[in-house]
């Protein structure tokens, strides 16, 4: 059962500090003597889901002793995700917290420094480039922007004051608190087919409640969700109001083609409705596409040179663990490739001495 209190739900192995593990011949390049406000490194990665990690993987490889600045939800999207099937190597499953925390694991053995900070803003205009994150200015030769998306809420008031008091987006994190339970899943995409499954786990019950009548999610997950016996399906079914005071007693719903209200008494509900892409840092100085994402231009640069795009920030397509990982391969040979040919205007590890 993975612990909820921890950021990879207690698969981790100990990210406790944020120094390089010894044990590649990268980790020596990280400056010996720590200044507290300033921290340089020939590669800057912005986020540590797969796409982030995969990249600092390659790029400790090649000896560019990346900085991982781990953002608001260490080890990306996977770590509130029950468990994963379809990444390749792991023929039984395996939960996604555990995928991130062996992810992570694999870049520190090479000499990637993950630090779990969020960052706030960036300057891009010149080189080194600069990222802030709490109070620390963080400076990269080369960036690789892989903050990824975050999952999105349905935006009613109620929903916001019960969060955390039945109300989640986060089966693999709370799921545990509803055993024995009647809850409700929203959403009608894999995410809310998978939490629905993995809440059977623990519900008595499990509502899935979607807006219309026909499922964005894939078929196979669609009739695992309808075979299952533990779950009622409820279609053109939208939420008007979360229903308790201290605690989610309950759902005021509404026919999306009749416009009729019920209640539902229910102790939780999970909200998976999508995500939302991390782009606030990169306002202003990275292009978006007409849905948000953060727009790549050819191969993994961004529309600045040195300023690489990797994984679920810029991919509204795939959005899977297996194609961010891949992007951030690319990402980090792209990045690598172009530290050659613009080799920095200042030793790297040297810069904040
Ligand atoms: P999604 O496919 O975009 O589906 C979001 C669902 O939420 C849609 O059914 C949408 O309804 C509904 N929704 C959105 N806003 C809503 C609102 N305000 N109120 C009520 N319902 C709302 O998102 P996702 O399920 O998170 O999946 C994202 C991507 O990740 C997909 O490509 C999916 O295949 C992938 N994924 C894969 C796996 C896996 O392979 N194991 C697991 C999870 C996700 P409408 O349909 O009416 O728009």
């Amino acid at each position: 059962m993975p612990d909820p209190t921890s950021p990879f739900g207690g698969f981790a192995i100990d990210f406790g500090t944020e120094s390089a593990v010894a044990g590649g011949p990268a980790a020596a390049a990280v400056p010996a003597v720590d200044d507290p406000t300033s921290r340089s490194a020939q590669l800057l990665v912005l986020g540590s889901g797969p796409a982030g990690l995969t990249a600092a993987i390659y790029a400790a490889r090649a000896n560019l002793a990346p900085i991982v600045l781990g953002g608001h939800q260490p080890g990306g999207q996977l770590t509130i995700t029950s468990g994963v099937e379809n990444y390749p190597g792991f023929p039984d499953g395996i939960e996604g917290p555990e995928l991130m925390a062996r992810f992570r694991a694999q870049a520190e053995r090479f000499g990637a420094r993950v630090i779990d900070v969020e960052v706030d803003r960036v300057d891009f205009s010149s080189r080194p480039f600069r990222a802030w994150a709490a109070g620390v200015e963080y400076r990269g030769d080369a960036v690789i922007v892989a903050t990824g998306a975050s999952a999105l809420w349905l935006g009613l008031e109620s929903e916001e004051r019960l969060r955390g008091r039945g109300v989640s987006a986060c089966a693999t994190c709370d799921g545990f608190f509803f055993r024995g339970k009647e809850i409700a899943v929203v959403g009608g995409g894999d995410t809310a087919m998978e939490e629905a499954l993995y809440l059977t786990r623990f519900a008595s019950k499990v509502h899935l409640l979607h807006r219309r009548a026909e499922f964005r999610a894939s078929r196979i997950m669609e009739t695992r969700a309808e075979r299952n016996p533990q779950i009622q399906i409820h279609r053109n079914t939208a939420i008007d109001e979360v229903l308790g005071n201290a605690s989610v007693t309950g759902l005021r719903l509404r026919d999306t083609l009749t416009d009729a209200r019920t209640e539902m008494p229910v102790d939780g509900l999970f909200v998976a409705i999508g995500y939302r892409p991390n782009t606030g840092p990169f306002e202003g100085w990275l292009e978006r596409d007409e849905a948000g994402y953060l727009a790549v231009h050819a191969e993994t640069h961004s529309r600045i040179d040195g300023v690489f795009i990797a994984g679920d920030v810029h991919d509204h397509r795939y959005r899977q663990a297996v194609t961010a990982a891949g992007d951030g391969c690319r990402a980090a040979i792209d990045a690598e490739r172009w530290l050659e040919e613009h080799q920095p205007a200042e030793a790297a590890v040297s810069a904040t001495a």
